[in-house]
């Protein structure tokens, strides 16, 4: 028998492999082995193919081993990575490398440790120990304290190498011993267990019964689920959950980035205990081989997870819910596939016969659209729970603010001075948002206008002051902070651009005293500081929660009730078509944030372009106006959900040897149907990151009645895949992004 194995490398070829007879009854299709490739002796791919002739002319050889015992994929999973490989143009090899990781065994074990315990009824007397052997003699007056058994590792505070003394101990019949697999702790997720009653009103009810009868039907339903913040979305996936467990089916809820979402993922341990799954990208790798088996094992009856969840090896689907569906989180940028969670979502409900819920209370244009034209089934909750109100929100002119007080570097207007001044005195809290880090963006010199940059990417540097160096943000490089302008010589230099750090000096010179937490990329790079911060901040330590956009997900804080926008601009301006939608949402969430119990909440929006849509809709709260003026927008220039839309993109060290790439490519699409329009060959808006320089090429296809977007696949099957354009130029990149998320 012969197999074709795709290993995780971009090439679309396949290799042919002969099969050892004592391996033919379990090389099966999608089953993961171990060949030679190359100069390597074994490397992972996965069988695509089997069959009895060899249709390859060339020398093959046998298969050395196979990694999965048992396949671990059914067929609506092994259908969807077969689909997702299609669909972004990635080849299979790649396409489980991202779905399963190598490490990623259904035979995984893990390592064992060693544990003591001291034998009951020893009685108070030790000193014979204590004479003849000191140090078990510690062991053992510490051991006796402890009812359970430990790790004998853990004795090394108490006594040198403990493994010798404890097996003494165990021949003399103090102590007993036992090997036990190291379970990973995957529990420290659990933020603030929430448990309570749940009476469901009237309006939830109704949407209950809805979607309790879908989840009956056993087929796949696809709706969105616009609810707004606090309205109980997240019950009711508790609930149906529940539900799909009594029908003997499995739940996949998608967060995000699960651990900025703690909150939620508390509710679910707090109620599904052992049986739900947390499956995010800050695990150890331990914990991720560990529950992974689990999943194969079919030991949970919900896998919470960030966006590679999607992938998880579950029997039976019956829920799957992605929840916040417009983050960009759940686009994988790289490595290939460049696939989007959502979409991948859809698709596998529809193989598996799941109820498929998008949800969010600021859906993504394209679902919004979607379920305008009635492709999603549509499903409102208008109200939040407990009936707390809108906030009041207020927008602050900046351009003005300055204009009038004479401070141009001023980062706090006067009127949030003043709310976050009555929040001190009343005990409550307040959340501010300042959506970039560090403590300055831009460096300028005040003599010849030379910004400084990194000398990898077309990036201004940033300046973070504790450390008192200037960062880039995309490659970390780092330089101290220069005296005079690098250009000219000059010494005018002046830090513009306010990031979190500088926002928190302002506060903290206004306020003397305040107790305020920063929450932004570099205080979170620790594993559990996340957690920390918002545990902390819950338990009323802090006054004030400052941060970039992660402040803005999915918490739940009683006792806020100021919210303030720093500066509603960032970001408004960059060249992508989603800039304006991205911003709203942004502000439209974090508004969100304020005044969830039952003191009202106020917002405060500082901007520089208050009549700017997306700022003066969010500022008024006011979803729909704002997202058609967007959908207008959207299909006079033909954006997405009106087209279908692909970039190829080219990189590499050399500028020139890039644009000749590009030109080349642009110029090899001879076969290109008329009504895909191509955008460049052009430098992309971030023309350089990490020395390497990108141009990309932008293909749109208008959504018609006859188009479904396979005429744009096939015709960039044809001209990338099939050319193997990719494998021609040397130190070059090339590749292609599907449903692109950004276009920078
Ligand atoms: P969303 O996911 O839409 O933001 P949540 O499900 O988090 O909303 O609900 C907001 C808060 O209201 C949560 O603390 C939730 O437990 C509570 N809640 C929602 N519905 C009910 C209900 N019917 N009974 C009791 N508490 C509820
Ligand atoms: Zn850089």
């Amino acid at each position: 028998m012969f197999a074709d194995v795709s290993f995780p490398i971009s090439t679309y070829r396949v290799f042919t492999y002969s099969v050892p007879r004592n391996l033919e009854d379990r090389v099966k299709i999608g089953v993961r082995v171990s060949a030679p490739f190359g100069a390597r002796k074994k490397v992972q791919g996965v069988v695509v193919d089997l069959r009895r002739e060899k249709r390859f002319k060339g020398k093959t050889h046998p298969i050395s081993a196979v990694v999965d015992e048992t396949p671990i994929f059914d067929k609506a999973l092994w259908d969807l990575l077969n689909w997702v490989s299609r669909h972004y143009l990635t080849p299979m090899g790649q396409v489980m490398r991202t779905a399963v990781p190598s490490r990623l065994t259904s035979s995984y074990s893990p390592p064992e440790q060693l544990m003591v315990r001291a034998v009951n009824g020893l009685g108070e007397n030790l000193s014979a120990l204590a004479e003849s052997s000191p140090r078990q003699h510690r062991a053992m007056k510490f051991l006796k304290q402890r009812r359970d058994s430990i790790p004998v590792a853990a004795l090394t505070s108490v006594i040198k190498n403990p493994w010798d003394a404890c097996r003494a101990l165990e021949r003399k019949g103090y102590v007993t011993l036992a090997r036990v697999p190291r379970i990973p702790d995957v529990s420290d997720l659990s933020f603030l267990p929430i448990q309570r009653e749940i009476h469901f009103t009237p309006a939830q009810e109704k949407i209950m019964k809805g979607l309790e009868a879908w989840l009956e039907k056993k087929k796949f339903t696809p709706c969105l689920l616009h609810g707004v913040t606090g309205s109980g979305k997240t019950e009711i996936y508790i609930h149906l959950a529940r539900r799909a467990e009594l029908q003997g089916r499995r739940s996949l809820i998608l967060l995000p980035e699960i651990s900025l979402t703690p909150q939620i993922a508390g509710r679910f341990r707090s109620v599904f205990g052992d049986r739900v799954a947390i499956w995010h990208s800050r695990m150890t790798s331990a914990e991720r081989a560990w529950t992974w088996k689990q999943i194969c094992e079919d030991r949970y009856g919900v896998i919470v997870g960030a966006r590679s969840a999607i992938f998880s090896p579950v029997r039976s689907v019956g829920l799957i819910v992605v929840d916040e569906e417009q983050e960009s989180a759940f686009k994988q940028e790289s490595p290939a596939p460049r696939y989007h969670a959502r979409d991948v979502a859809l698709m596998r409900g529809k193989l598996c016969g799941a109820l498929t819920i998008l949800a969010g209370a600021t859906p993504s244009l394209e679902s919004y659209y979607n379920q305008a034209v009635g492709k999603l089934s549509s499903i409102r909750l208008k109200t939040r729970y407990g009936g707390a109100s809108y906030p009041q929100v207020d927008v602050v002119n900046m351009t003005e603010e300055r204009g009038e007080t004479g401070d141009y570097d001023s980062v706090l207007s006067r009127l949030l001075i003043e709310k976050i001044g009555e929040r001190l005195k009343k005990g409550e809290q307040a959340i501010l948002l300042q959506n970039r880090r560090g403590f300055s963006s831009i460096l300028y010199c005040g003599d010849c206008g030379h910004v400084e940059m990194c000398r990898n990417c077309r990036i201004s540097l940033t300046f973070h002051k504790a450390e008192s160096v200037l960062k880039c943000h995309y490659c970390n490089f780092q330089k101290s902070l220069p005296r005079t302008c690098q250009e000219c010589g000059g010494t005018e230099l002046l830090l513009l651009g306010a990031g979190t750090q500088k926002v928190e000096e302002g506060l903290r010179e206004r306020f003397p005293g305040l107790r305020l937490v920063r929450m932004d990329l570099d205080t979170t790079r620790r594993k559990g500081a996340y957690t920390r911060i918002l545990t902390k901040f819950a338990e009323g330590d802090y006054d004030i929660l400052l941060g970039t956009q992660m402040v803005a997900k999915g918490l739940h804080f009683e006792n806020v009730t100021l919210v303030g926008i720093i500066n509603a601009d960032t970001g408004l301006y960059l060249p992508d078509f989603r800039a304006g939608e991205r911003t709203f949402q942004l502000i439209y969430q974090v508004a969100g944030r304020s005044g969830r119990g039952e003191k009202p909440g106020e917002v405060v929006i500082q901007t520089s372009n208050p009549d700017n849509p997306a700022i003066s809709c969010a500022s008024r709260l006011d979803l729909e106006r704002y997202y058609n003026i967007c959908l207008s927008e959207r299909e006079e220039l033909t954006y997405p959900p009106f087209s279908w839309l692909a970039k190829i993109e080219f990189s590499g060290r050399e500028r020139e040897a890039v644009e000749r790439e590009a030109i080349r490519f642009g110029g090899s699409m001879v076969n290109k149907p008329e009504h895909i329009s191509a955008l460049g060959p052009a430098p992309c808006p971030i023309e350089r990151i990490k020395n390497n320089f990108r141009y990309q090429i932008i293909f749109k296809s208008p959504k018609k009645k006859d188009e479904n977007g396979s005429k744009l696949h096939r015709f960039l099957e044809n001209v990338f895949v099939n050319s193997s354009f990719s494998s021609r130029a040397r130190g070059m990149g090339t590749y292609v992004d599907v449903d692109p998320a950004s276009l920078l």
